[in-house]
């Protein structure tokens, strides 16, 4: 299956994508998680995407895109994959539908979890506690939820008009949040 999870910061895209792949054998891939991964390893990717991320900014399309044909071209993403914090702009929806026409494949699903912004902010601030994010901290979070009302949040807008998009309450126990993916998914 290919599936695009959506939803704002600390909506528990993350925790969620982990669950859902594992069940259906897919990759889960997460361009935060990556863009991370580069930017602990020092790469010249990572030191590019931190000057954003610290900010709570996008990074460039360009980089964003190219980094996700690169991984989407993997062997292991040739069986479906799960998206997690990808597209998240209108030039990213474009290249992601390039990349798959060109495969001859496309998106079954576009999942997204929706959740009161009050609840989002307290959520973000433990994990930033927990996990030393430096993007967590109180002016980044809230520049992260002003840049995804503005640029992300309308384009279920694309996914709706093509019938893919299912919203689901992503408010609950964590397990719950869960069996609501997956009935949505038919499993
Ligand atoms: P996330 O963990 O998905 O919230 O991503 C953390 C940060 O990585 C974001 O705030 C952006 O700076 C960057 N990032 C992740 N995914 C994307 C994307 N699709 N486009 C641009 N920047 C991204």
């Amino acid at each position: 299956m290919r599936i695009i999870l959506m939803g704002p910061p600390g909506a528990g895209k993350g925790t969620q994508a982990v669950f859902i792949a594992e069940k259906l054998g897919i990759p889960h891939i997460s361009t935060g998680d990556i863009f991370r991964a580069n930017v602990s390893q020092g790469t010249s990717l990572g030191v590019e995407a931190k000057k954003f991320m610290d900010a709570g900014e996008y990074v460039p399309d360009s980089v964003t895109n190219a980094m996700v044909a690169d991984r989407l071209s993997q062997a292991d993403a040739q069986k479906g994959f799960l998206l997690d914090g990808y597209p998240r702009t209108l030039d990213q929806i474009n290249e992601l539908d390039k990349v798959l026409t060109a495969a001859g494949v496309a998106v079954e699903k576009v999942i997204e979890l929706t959740v009161d912004i009050d609840a989002v902010v307290p959520r973000l601030q433990k994990r930033a506690a927990e996990q030393n994010r430096v993007d967590d901290t109180e002016d980044v979070i809230r520049r992260r939820l002003e840049v995804y009302a503005e640029q992300t949040a309308p384009l279920t807008d694309v996914y709706a008009k093509r019938g893919l998009l299912v919203q689901v309450d992503g408010f609950g126990e964590i397990s719950e949040v869960t069996k609501r993916i997956l009935s949505v998914l038919g499993i």
